[in-house]
């Protein structure tokens, strides 16, 4: 394997600087099945991509550039354009190898293609990765707004193939600074006329694919039932208030921040809410006896230690990437004849809410509300039931049927635009768009 991948991302961001690279590419070439690269210095990370089985899935382009202050690595990972630009969060986090950087934005950005696609919304799939360096003040405000800013000026220099959004390690303020640069931006702050904070809708899609999943296996709505609620944060918060209008008989939740846990439980005194102020590796919540177990909190939660320990019949919450290795824990829920609801079925409503922000606002969107009406084909409610049903038919896992229909949603082109994000890709190589910093 190349050395380069093995670099830790700082190291990498040495070997680029000796090199005097500030902007690269890799981009896919469908016909010839090769990675095509900027610079052949580089070239071993192309191999590094063709010879991948596991996240590499023909992205249509990667892109990356340096900045000049603070030697940050700036990604943006294109995975699939047919139904619209790219879109996708991006993501600010510390990375051990350069290989760990490049899989993460792939498997995100593939996410992002299947999360979309699955919601029926004419977006492609997408997304930013920032390499945090140990070196580096990430906390310090202004060079959050160099980095953040700059990061904006390279999405701009993309002209549109990926339109950015706000990711774990990202916050609002540093969407303004992002927006500062490029409007290829969602998750704008609201005062500045963006979506806002999309927990809230997020949490209403969680409630949607529950009662989807409760109806598939013939056991009415979520009147009287028992809800294991692991985060009580932006989404957890509000869906423990839903479940309760909802009619549920009793919600168990927990989370590691006791502020969090003692809001909640003062806010909802008199309804039956057993929630615990716990310690970061405390597993209890798994045991619980339940009708549903929600996860809320973190991603790879669900893996060998605490499938087993599972009680409940159904799965179903927000959390991205639930599923510590997709495939193995996948089968291993459906083998235990656990109802695995794939979280990013469950949680599209925090890219639906922004997803059309660029066109304006209505009070009760209806572009957003029909994601959890029934009647419309994409809502969360029968998509749900259309996963379980398939996979009930063929035996085959849930998560395994999901990104089956996913895929072949994504592939559609855009009823406008076609496949104009591969266009913009094209262009970006043949003006030679590494050579424009
Ligand atoms: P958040 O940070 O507001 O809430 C997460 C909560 O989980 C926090 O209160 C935290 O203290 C708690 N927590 C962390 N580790 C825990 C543990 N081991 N046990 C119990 N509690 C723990 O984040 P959020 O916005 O509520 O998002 C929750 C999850 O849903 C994340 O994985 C996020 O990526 C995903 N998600 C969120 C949205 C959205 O609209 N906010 C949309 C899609 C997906």
């Amino acid at each position: 394997m190349s050395h380069l991948v093995g670099l830790s991302p700082s190291d990498f961001v040495g070997f680029l600087r000796k090199e005097k690279i500030r902007r690269f590419y890799l981009v896919y070439d469908p016909v010839q099945k090769k990675v095509k690269c900027s610079h052949p210095q580089l070239q071993p990370l192309a191999e590094f991509l063709e010879s991948d089985r596991r996240d590499f899935a023909g992205h249509e382009g990667l892109f990356f550039q340096v900045t000049e202050k603070h030697d940050t690595l700036q990604g943006a990972f294109v995975h699939r354009t047919c139904r619209g630009q790219a879109a996708g969060g991006v993501r600010y986090w510390t990375y051990d190898s350069v290989e760990d950087y490049l899989r993460d934005g792939l498997r995100l950005a593939k996410g992002m293609t299947h999360k979309s696609a699955l919601a029926g919304l004419w977006w492609g799939g997408g997304k930013g990765v920032m390499a945090r360096r140990p070196d580096v003040d990430a906390e310090n405000p202004e060079v959050r707004r160099y980095i953040y800013s700059e990061y904006g000026r390279f999405i701009s220099s993309l002209h549109g193939c990926y339109v950015t959004a706000e990711d774990v390690g990202t916050t609002v303020a540093d969407m303004a600074n992002v927006f500062s640069r490029t409007r290829y931006t969602i998750c704008v702050p609201e005062e500045w006329g963006g979506s806002g904070n999309p927990s809230v809708p997020t949490a209403r899609g969680i409630v949607c694919a529950m009662e989807a999943a409760l109806e598939y296996m013939e056991k009415g709505d979520l009147r009287g039932k028992v809800i294991a609620v692991q985060g009580m944060g932006n989404v957890g918060g509000p869906l423990i208030r839903f479940l309760f209008e909802k009619g549920v008989r009793r919600i168990i939740a927990c989370d590691i921040n006791p502020r969090v846990v003692d809001s909640l439980r003062q806010e909802l005194t008199g309804r039956d809410l057993v929630a615990q102020a716990i310690s970061r590796g405390d597993e209890a919540i798994f045991r619980e006896e339940c009708d549903i177990f929600s996860p809320n909190a973190t991603g790879a939660i669900l893996n060998p230690r605490t499938i087993p320990q599972l009680r409940a019949r159904i799965v179903c919450g927000a959390a991205n990437n639930q599923l510590e290795d997709p495939a193995r824990d996948d089968s291993a829920l459906f083998d235990r004849g656990i109802i695995y609801v794939p979280d990013f079925l469950a949680n599209r409503m925090g890219i639906v809410n922004s997803a059309d922000e660029q066109y304006g606002y209505v009070v009760n969107d209806p572009l957003v509300e029909r994601h959890l009406s029934r009647d419309w084909e994409y809502s969360v409610f029968p998509t749900t039931l259309r996963v379980l049903r398939e996979s009930k038919a063929t035996g085959e896992p849930t998560g395994r049927i999901a990104v089956r229909q996913a895929e072949k949603l994504s592939l559609e082109p855009h009823p406008i635009f076609g496949h104009r994000g591969r266009q913009i890709i094209d262009t970006l190589v043949a003006e030679r768009w590494q050579q424009t910093i």
